[in-house]
């Protein structure tokens, strides 16, 4: 019978746990670009909601405009409403490929346009009102409602620099060139407190985001570390109930759950690997491993079909232990004999073609609450099927009128 491939493993299988104990203890770098992507979702998911706060302004202008009279400050909010518009449609459109892990240059390229677009947008209104700065208490308000709208975007975009950066360039660009052109209508003090409120944001813009990229980091350092724990703890847990050669419950892992079975029925099945010390001795201990791990495999694979409720494991060194919860002592001795047969047709394209694996099985029928009783029976009826020759199963019920050797301690 070929070698099978399963193992008993009720949190992680023998497999996943080999894979993940390859992996590096060493935590892996934060890339940079890891962090721009997590810092432009997270501004991309919040970007409408932030667009909403342009509502009251948007009205404060409209008001103005009304009142003043103003057809270039109506023609502005129309472009303006029509650049947040853009901008909603953008962002929206380049997260869902930022979602779904593409590069997308072109919706890039647009989003950032469409901002840029809003910042000489709101730049070219506060230069249309500036003009007529002094005029009345509404070219006032107008003025700075647009300032605190601009500082507010800024400071809410700055930890995305995709988005803070076109924003305030084209709104800076804007100042700079409506400065250079109509100049003369703009007092010294209107001039200078345009300049020194672009190079301000500037600098709030860059710490913010600085910041942002800073919080960023540790976030997603305290996310992988919190991953690596979450990890290394199942880890240790399949560890501390399992025996890492075979996959097969530990000892303390199997009493803990024959505990919990009471007053059920539960057959325990002792499997000793026969003249394993010559199998070391001839072929050596890699190999007398592998036989272990092939024996616990086809335990593992015989209680899969017959009684899946079973509970298997190494008691140590090549002997084995079976409990079979609820089950009848037809059915525990069948499986005792099914086992038999499978772990006598081991065999290994890898192994020596002389090596032969046999194992010798006592059977002793008793309630999960007599647990160490019934282990001492199957324990001497083990030793009886060793003493009858080997490669065979004996029942305690059979044995109990000749045990020939004293019962070791469970
Ligand atoms: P019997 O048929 O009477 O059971 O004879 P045996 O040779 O199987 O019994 P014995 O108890 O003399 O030998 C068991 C050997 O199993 C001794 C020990 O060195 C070896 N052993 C115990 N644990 C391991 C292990 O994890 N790997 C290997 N390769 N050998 C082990
Ligand atoms: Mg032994
Ligand atoms: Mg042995």
């Amino acid at each position: 019978m070929p070698v099978p491939n399963a193992f008993v493993g009720d949190e992680m299988t023998k497999a996943a746990y080999q894979e993940s104990y390859t992996v590096s203890p060493d935590m892996p770098a934060i890339d940079k670009a890891d962090v721009a992507r997590e810092l432009m979702l997270d501004g991309l998911e919040r970007r409408i909601a932030g667009q909403l706060s342009i509502i009251i302004p948007v009205g404060v202008i409209g008001w103005i405009a009304s009142l003043s009279d103003n057809n270039a400050l109506w023609m502005f909010l129309g472009l303006q409403i029509v650049a947040q518009l853009a901008i909603a449609i953008s962002s929206q459109w380049l997260r869902r490929a930022v979602e779904a892990g593409k590069t997308a240059a072109i919706r890039k390229n647009l989003w950032m346009m469409a901002e840029a677009s809003s910042g000489i947008i709101w730049a070219a209104m506060m230069l249309d009102v500036g003009t007529l700065i002094g005029g009345s208490d509404a070219v006032l308000t107008t003025w700075v409602t647009i300032l605190v709208t601009m500082v507010v975007s800024i400071i809410l975009a700055a930890p995305i620099a995709g988005i803070a950066f076109p924003l305030l360039g084209g709104f800076t660009a804007a100042v700079a060139a409506g400065i250079f052109l109509f100049g003369k209508d703009f007092s010294t003090f209107s001039e200078m407190a345009l300049t020194f409120m672009c190079i301000a944001l500037f600098i709030i813009a860059k710490a913010v985001n600085f910041q942002a990229h800073k919080s960023c980091r540790d976030g997603i350092e305290v996310e992988r570390l919190s991953q690596r724990l979450t990890e290394e703890l199942g880890r240790t847990s399949w560890l501390s109930r399992h025996d890492s050669l075979t996959g097969l419950l530990n000892r303390p892992a199997l009493q803990e759950g024959i505990a919990t079975l009471g007053e059920t029925q539960t057959p325990v099945i002792l499997l000793d690997i026969d003249d394993f010390k010559a199998i070391n001795d001839n072929y050596g201990h890699m190999q007398g491993d592998a036989v272990i791990a092939a024996v616990s495999a086809c335990i593992k694979e015989t209680l899969d079909t017959a009684a899946p409720d079973g509970l298997a494991a190494r008691w140590g060194g090549e002997e084995f232990i079976i409990a079979l919860p609820d089950s009848e002592a037809t059915q525990a001795n069948a499986i005792a004999e099914t086992l038999r047969k499978a772990v006598a047709k081991l065999t290994h394209r890898d192994w020596p073609a002389r090596l032969r694996v046999t194992g010798s099985l006592g059977i002793a029928h008793g309630p999960a609450s007599a647990f160490s009783t019934t282990f001492k029976s199957a324990d001497s009826a083990m030793y009886e099927a060793k003493e009858q020759g080997r490669n065979r199963v004996v029942s305690a019920d059979a044995s109990d009128s000749k045990v020939i050797k004293p019962a070791r301690a469970a």
